[in-house]
């Protein structure tokens, strides 16, 4: 999504020259946020979340290359080595190969065993939950935004869901331990189990007559019939060991998403400099719409050249869908930032929290309340007085 959108914003911007696209995959490029939500649920299939058709590519010049990795690059002298051994050299360079899921231990490629971040993996998963016809048991590991999203849309078609999470309160580290609470509440109303505070020892893959299991490490075991690993991603970063750029959970950028003179990078995969209006951080931020902001930045700073590029200004925004809510975050609050419930309650399955350090706002994620979480945009962008926000819903 990044690279397309780069090449897409880098033709809107007036580039005139030729553009070439490399990907691993023997996709055109698509949208992932379905590929846990509509896809996994079966809703829509795949051409519907296609971002791009080969011709419209096409009439605007943005040539593909599919189905190889990239398995080498060197910024200085932006050329990139694919694994069949073909060489790229280019005038300016966008890196944009996201990130990868981490599996665990001994789990890669294991019978009965899942994670979500390709097309290929989501229909995998799809087929496996769908061939148990309505009743059976998943396993997730993983109490995140994927496995939460997983787990909705497993007990949507009927199966049993324990979700796993070694934190005692799953996604407080993003959302706070009040807000992580409650999404909680909201698992365990549609009838998930979330079990917390537990970690995984091992994950045993499905045998001859045996069913994948989790080996805890207080030493209980649990089947399921499939089990999904959603413990996070690492940037793909592999391929740039030996290419000059500074890696640090990421490739670092600056604040105007160079990694080099004349190289970008954007979207899961980038660690740019971020100024805004309560600091300056250092970031990654796997969030769709921070990857298009990120994608028609870049253009832009390779068009203008880098002593003339500007810093990327951004308010981060994500969404994710469970149990038919939509759960939206406007801006980056820190784990022990304050929060402030201003609106609705976990019994309606709808509500407000603002969240606020030294007394301005850092942001703000609503269930099934877009309106509200909007009208906030304002205050989180310029880090308003949390008063301020209060008083919208006063
Ligand atoms: C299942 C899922 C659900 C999501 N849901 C949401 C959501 O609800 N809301 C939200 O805000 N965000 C969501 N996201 C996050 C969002 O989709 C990502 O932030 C976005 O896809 C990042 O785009 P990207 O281009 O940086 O990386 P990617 O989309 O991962 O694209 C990177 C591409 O690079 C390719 N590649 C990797 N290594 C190489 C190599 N060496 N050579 C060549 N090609 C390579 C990969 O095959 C891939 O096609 C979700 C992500 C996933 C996986």
């Amino acid at each position: 999504m990044g690279g397309l959108r780069s090449a897409e914003a880098l033709r809107a911007g007036g580039f005139r020259g030729s553009i070439t696209m490399l990907g691993a995959e023997p996709h055109l490029p698509y949208d992932r946020p379905p590929l846990t939500k509509q896809l996994l649920a079966g809703a829509w299939d795949e051409a519907r979340i296609q971002l791009a058709s080969a011709a419209s590519l096409d009439e605007r010049g943005i040539r593909l290359e599919l189905g190889v990795p990239a398995t080498s690059f060197d910024a200085a002298t932006r050329t990139v080595v694919l694994e069949d051994g073909r060489s790229w050299h280019a005038d300016a360079v966008v890196l944009a190969t996201g990130a990868e899921p981490r599996w665990l231990p001994g789990t890669e490629g294991a019978a009965g065993v899942h994670v979500v971040r390709t097309i290929a993996q989501s229909i995998a998963l799809r087929d496996a939950l769908d061939a148990l016809g309505g009743s059976g048991r998943v396993v997730v590991i993983g109490g995140g935004f994927i496995g939460s999203e997983v787990g909705s849309t497993a007990a949507a078609k009927g199966l049993a869901v324990t979700i796993l999470e070694a934190l005692e309160v799953p996604l407080g580290p993003v959302v706070g331990d009040l807000v992580g609470g409650w999404i909680t509440e909201l698992h365990r109303a549609s009838g998930i189990e979330v079990r917390t505070g537990v970690s995984v020892a091992h994950v045993h893959a499905r045998g001859p007559g045996a069913l994948p299991a989790v080996q805890l490490a207080s030493g209980e075991r649990i089947e399921a019939d499939v089990i999904v690993i959603g413990i996070g991603v690492q940037p793909a970063t592999a391929w740039l060991a030996d290419s000059g750029l500074s890696i640090d959970d990421g490739v670092v950028t600056d604040e105007a998403l160079f990694a080099a003179d004349s190289v970008a990078a954007v979207g899961d995969l980038a660690r740019f400099r971020w100024h805004h209006a309560v600091g300056t951080d250092d970031v990654r931020i796997e969030h769709w719409e921070v990857t298009a902001q990120l994608a028609s930045h870049a253009a832009a700073s390779l068009l203008a050249g880098r002593r003339s590029a500007s810093a990327v200004s951004l308010v981060p925004y994500f969404w994710s869908d469970q149990h038919g809510r939509k759960i939206q975050m406007l801006g980056r609050p820190a784990a022990s930032d304050e929060t402030l419930h201003v609106a609705g309650s976990v019994e309606e399955a709808k509500f407000v929290v603002v969240y606020h350090r030294g007394g301005r706002v850092t942001g703000v994620l609503g269930v099934a309340s877009p309106r509200q979480v909007m009208l906030c945009r304002p205050h989180v962008e310029s880090g308003a007085p949390i008063a301020d926000a209060a008083s919208l819903f006063a």
